[in-house]
């Protein structure tokens, strides 16, 4: 495959790029401190200078001048392509194999545009309905559920039950019925309720994959001997799914949506108020916000998968592009669900794990889904679950989806990430 790259650079090399100067230097340290470097403490993995940007493994290699890799400003313009078209494992194995040897000057390579037409015809559109269970039982073991007694003194008149996983489910299926009737190409990370990225059950995964799954945990040392021999006797499967299963099915999530290749992708999500343990009462808080790549924390840099990442949203547009289509979604929310835009005091995670970004409600986070989907993005948080007005919206049956009861707040939702795409298909052309 790497010849293959090799060959992609061969052909659109002719093409001549803009040198990079003393300003772009600037400029990418400017977006470091803005959106990539929550704590100020990255430094010791990356330097820019006139010549380009060297990654490091640790401050110590920085120290003594050992690079994982160095791309020179040349090869800035190959690089970003290769981010946008080809598999990111071998853009990595490529970089290492290429270590600081300047090879790929003056690339300048081509990028997709957006169909012309007024509909979303030829768009092609990855959704993510956040979590798996479809029942109460596998979303408590999920820990994304509300299982709440009902408080007619303050508003709640009788018991609740919600499934993060079925709400985000019925979202994403009604949005894919209304940009496939607008003429979009849509995939789907899961497709049934209680089915995962995987395409079966937890209960099947755990007959056909734990083994191999185990084994390869222990060998990158993602768990310990003791959980080692506890998993593979099936002895908890409550860990297993926490700490072992959920680890892989996201990143299975991510897999599938880059090998798509879609023109952007929407990962659907219910929020709650952090501050409620356990969701046993209602909150009279309510909020939306959203979330792209970015805010790295300091020990999130050790990782040689993590620091390729950050090279990425880095060099591309990938993050000014979320920042901008995650506005639209932002604004569509608070318009047709009237429910608050989310400002960085709001919750405690925002102020701790988070970067804001110049648009309101948009907010740089480092988390799994916006690191590894590359491209534009938008991880959408609606509405707090278990907030006394949506708790009684939402818990009505109004509407079945693939088998879900399901309410018309849910269809509101849908309308509103629907109504954010048009809005940025239409700003967009
Ligand atoms: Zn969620």
């Amino acid at each position: 495959m790497i010849k293959k790259l090799c060959f992609a650079i061969l052909i659109f090399s002719a093409c001549i790029i803009q040198a990079q100067n003393n300003s772009s230097t600037q400029q990418y340290r400017e977006k470091i401190k803005r959106y990539l470097d929550k704590e100020n403490a990255l430094e010791g993995y990356y330097a820019i200078d006139s010549t380009g940007i060297s990654m490091y493994s640790s401050p110590e290699n920085k120290a003594k001048h050992i690079s994982d890799y160095k791309v020179y400003w040349g090869e800035i313009n190959w690089l970003k392509f290769l981010f946008g078209n080809f598999p990111f494992e071998e853009i990595i194995a490529l970089l290492n194999e290429k270590k600081d040897n300047d090879m790929y000057d003056n690339a300048s390579l081509p990028k997709r545009n957006m169909p012309a037409d007024s509909t979303l015809k030829g768009l092609r559109i990855a959704i993510d309905p956040g979590h798996i269970a479809n029942t109460i039982k596998q979303a408590k073991m999920e820990k994304k559920f509300i299982d709440m007694k009902a408080d007619p003194k303050n508003g709640l008149k009788q018991d609740v039950q919600l499934i993060e996983a079925q709400l985000t489910f019925a979202t994403a299926m009604l949005l894919k019925e209304q940009l496939e009737k607008a003429g979009a190409t849509v995939m789907l990370t899961r497709n049934q309720p209680g089915e995962n990225a995987f395409g079966v059950s937890f209960e099947q995964w755990m007959q056909s994959s734990l083994k191999a799954a185990v084994d390869s945990a222990t060998a990158n040392k993602d768990i310990t001997e003791e959980e080692k021999q506890l998993f593979l006797t099936k002895g908890d499967s409550t860990a297993i799914f926490r700490k072992l299963f959920t680890n892989l099915e996201t990143k299975e999530r991510a897999r599938k949506i880059n090998s798509f290749l879609p023109d952007f992708t929407i990962i659907i999500h219910y929020n709650v108020d952090e501050k409620n343990t356990d969701w046993k009462k209602h909150t009279n808080k309510n909020f939306n916000m959203t979330f792209v790549g970015g805010s790295f924390m300091k020990d999130e840099m050790e990782k040689p998968l993590f620091r390729a990442e950050f090279l990425r949203l880095l060099l591309c547009d990938d993050l000014e592009k979320s920042i901008n289509f995650s506005s639209y979604f932002v604004k569509s929310f608070e318009k047709n669900l009237t429910v608050p835009t989310a400002k960085i005091a709001d919750a405690d995670y925002l102020k701790q794990y988070c970067l804001p970004t110049e648009k309101p409600g948009v907010f740089c986070r480092n988390l799994t889904l916006t690191r590894m989907v590359h491209g534009t993005v938008v991880y959408g948080e609606t509405l707090y679950q278990d907030n006394v007005k949506e708790l009684m919206l939402l818990s009505k049956n109004e509407i079945t989806v693939n088998g879900i009861q399901t309410s018309m707040r849910v269809q509101q939702v849908a309308n509103a990430y629907y109504e954010a795409v048009r809005n940025y298909v239409k700003n967009s052309r």
